[in-house]
């Protein structure tokens, strides 16, 4: 059989894998992916073939994932949260038209706006959108745009890749943007590690967000107009309470 799974494993360990997920990995001969994600589910790749490459080879990774599946073997190529959220998704069915004979299936996975939601409170109850802030694959004028149009919108944001080793600036900027349209004292937050060893959570202000150190395994919330810090707990309350 030439198949490849795209495997969303979710945000943390096995236990916030679906089934659909794990049947997948089980049925599997050879899983690629991301070393760290590898390692994640080590226990269940005993005796498979392992493909794993470094964060900046995604293409290589992909092509041999796709060559494996074309030999014959079934594949799952892992990626955290959702393989479909800034995943290796696109880029396996963008290369799918030189393998023909592969059949690809999409397993969902839980990406970390959800589990990070989950870890926060209720903060996505109403209209969100998910804006990641690395500027590799899209120009950061662009991500500049979408900042401004979701905060014009009152629109609760989820921000993924706020920071990289290199990329320090780039959360302070989207914040500097928001705080043109929102309050500064929006309720915000952040969570790191999602359902890994050290997580870590933290809500705080629009003002405050602006200052805080974060990096590229942590997920920011930004509220609305609607967002409240109830108990320690940032929730939309949009729907049950027109109070502002
Ligand atoms: N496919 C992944 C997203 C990959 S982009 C998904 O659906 O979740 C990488 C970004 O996702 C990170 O920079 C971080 O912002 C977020 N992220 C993914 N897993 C995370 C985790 N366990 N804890 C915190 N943030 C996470």
């Amino acid at each position: 059989m030439k198949k490849i799974f795209l495997v969303g494993i979710g945000p943390g360990k096995q236990h916030q894998m679906t089934l659909e997920a794990l049947e997948a990995i089980k049925q599997s001969d050879t899983i690629c992916g991301y070393t760290v994600y590898v390692d994640i589910i080590k226990e269940l790749c005993e005796g498979k073939n392992i493909i794993s490459t470094g964060m900046k080879n995604e293409e290589e990774r992909c092509k041999l994932a796709l060559d494996e599946a074309n030999k014959g073997h079934i594949v799952s190529m892992i990626c955290s949260g959702d393989a479909g959220i800034y995943g290796m998704s696109g880029l396996i069915y963008s290369m799918s038209n030189k393998y023909p004979d592969v059949e690809i299936c999409s397993i969902p996975g839980i990406t970390a706006a959800i589990s990070g939601a989950s870890v926060l409170g209720a903060p996505l109850m109403n209209d969100f959108c998910i804006i990641s802030l690395s500027d590799l694959l899209t120009p950061w004028e662009i991500i500049e745009k979408r900042v401004k149009a979701a905060a014009q919108g009152d629109m609760a944001m989820v921000i993924y890749n706020p920071a990289s080793k290199k990329r320090t600036e780039h959360l302070c900027k989207a914040c500097e943007i928001v705080l043109k349209y929102a309050s500064p004292d929006t309720v915000c937050g952040w969570v790191k590690n999602i359902g890994r060893d050290g997580q870590q959570k933290h809500i705080c202000t629009l003002e405050q967000l602006k200052d805080e150190k974060v990096d590229m395994f942590t997920t920011v919330f930004i509220g609305n107009s609607y967002t409240r810090n109830i108990n320690g707990k940032m929730v939309c309350v949009r729907g049950y309470h027109s109070e502002k």
